[in-house]
């Protein structure tokens, strides 16, 4: 059987990148799974606090997250829905996976790069000050969190989007490192190293720099659209969105990267408007980027339309009775538990602390 694990942090409501990335591919292996295979979907607070976060802040983000998840049609029957920081399973097996973690590996990841604006080259030895005053421990040890989320349950497939299967490499690096020093044959893993699932979609750009990819937590709240945002809302951003002077309309994520992630959103959130992105630009060659911006805005629309509503359906249910939203959380929590119980022993026991 599979056992599915993926997290997504509380850091606002879900945008079209983690809806094309990461969540509608969620919701498939949802509706597509067998009776025994099991689902996770976490919302990993402990990530978001590698950032400052505002209390309050937080507070309501996780509130809101796990409204989107519900919006998105994952269903606390089938799935295990539930917070990270309330199984504290994830932070025991990351203290035991962290000893055996390598600094030098870690520094190689690069997104706690992107998180601080530091460029590619950057090292987190680097004593010059700037460096060493900005990179918080838990930023630059987060991929080790990550690896302890995914290997706590005995992930066989992790969907996610492009920008983390640097860290699934590194998982399943750490599973077999981990494995190699302590279990009791090679044919009897302790730690299953898990499969890395990416949707077609599996890297949607930002609106207003196009070269970088769409995030919950980027300044501009123009560079994305929320899964809630309104019809008005979408053509507005889809209307300002970065793209060339260039006439006519054509693929080519290189030289064209606003105009190419138009076509991709377009194409991705409806496959039924064209047979990929590139046949679509060459229908629509010589249509003006007015149009474009106009045909791309109706598409998003008429696809998330639905989750929106469903969105503030759960908002109103939780208006009505307030925590409702919070109590179903905790169950997926005390069911996470459990099951991470099992791994966590299993490792102490072939460490020698059992
Ligand atoms: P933050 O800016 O706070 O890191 P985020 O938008 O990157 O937020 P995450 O919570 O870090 O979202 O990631 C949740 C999931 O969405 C992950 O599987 C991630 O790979 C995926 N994802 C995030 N951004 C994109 C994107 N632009 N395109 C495709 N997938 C994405
Ligand atoms: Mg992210």
């Amino acid at each position: 059987p599979k056992v599915v694990f993926s997290g997504i942090q509380p850091t606002g409501v879900p945008h079209l990148g983690n809806y094309l990335g990461a969540l509608r591919q969620w919701r498939k292996l949802q509706d597509e799974a067998a009776p025994d295979d099991t689902l996770l979907y976490s919302i990993v607070d402990l990530h978001a606090i590698t950032i400052k976060q505002d209390p309050s802040q937080l507070r309501q983000w996780r509130k809101e997250m796990l409204a989107s998840l519900y919006a998105m049609g994952l269903n606390p029957d089938r799935a295990v829905i539930f917070c990270q920081s309330a199984v504290p399973q994830h932070a025991e097996l990351m203290w035991i996976l962290s000893c055996n973690a390598s600094m030098g590996y870690l520094s190689r990841m690069t997104q706690w790069k992107s998180k601080l604006a530091l460029p590619s080259n950057a090292n987190p030895l680097d004593p010059s000050p700037a460096n060493k005053a900005a990179l918080k421990l838990g930023l630059f040890s987060y991929p080790v969190l990550q690896a302890a989320d995914i290997l706590l349950y005995g992930t066989t497939h992790v969907p996610v989007g492009e920008d983390q299967a640097q860290h699934l490499e590194f998982t399943r690096d750490i599973a077999n490192g981990f494995n190699h020093l302590f279990a009791p044959s090679p044919s009897a893993p302790l730690l299953v190293s898990p499969q890395t699932i990416l949707s077609p979609a599996k890297r949607v750009m930002s609106l207003t720099e196009p070269t970088k990819k769409m995030s919950k937590s980027a300044p501009d709240p123009r560079s994305r659209i929320l899964i809630t945002d309104s019809k008005e809302e979408i053509t507005k951003k889809i209307k300002t969105a970065l793209t060339d002077s260039t006439r006519g309309i054509s693929y080519d994520r290189e030289s064209r990267p606003g105009v190419s992630n138009l076509l991709d959103i377009m194409y991705y959130m409806d496959e039924s408007v064209a047979s990929s992105p590139e046949a679509l630009a060459v229908e629509m060659k010589d249509v003006s980027l007015k149009a474009l911006k106009e045909k791309v805005a109706e598409t998003i629309e008429n696809s998330i339309k639905d989750v929106r509503e469903k969105y503030e359906a759960v908002m109103n249910e939780e208006d009505k009775h307030d925590g409702y939203l919070a109590k179903e959380a905790e169950e997926g929590a005390t069911r996470a538990s459990k099951l991470a119980s099992l791994t966590v022993i299993k490792v102490k026991e072939a460490m020698g602390m059992i």
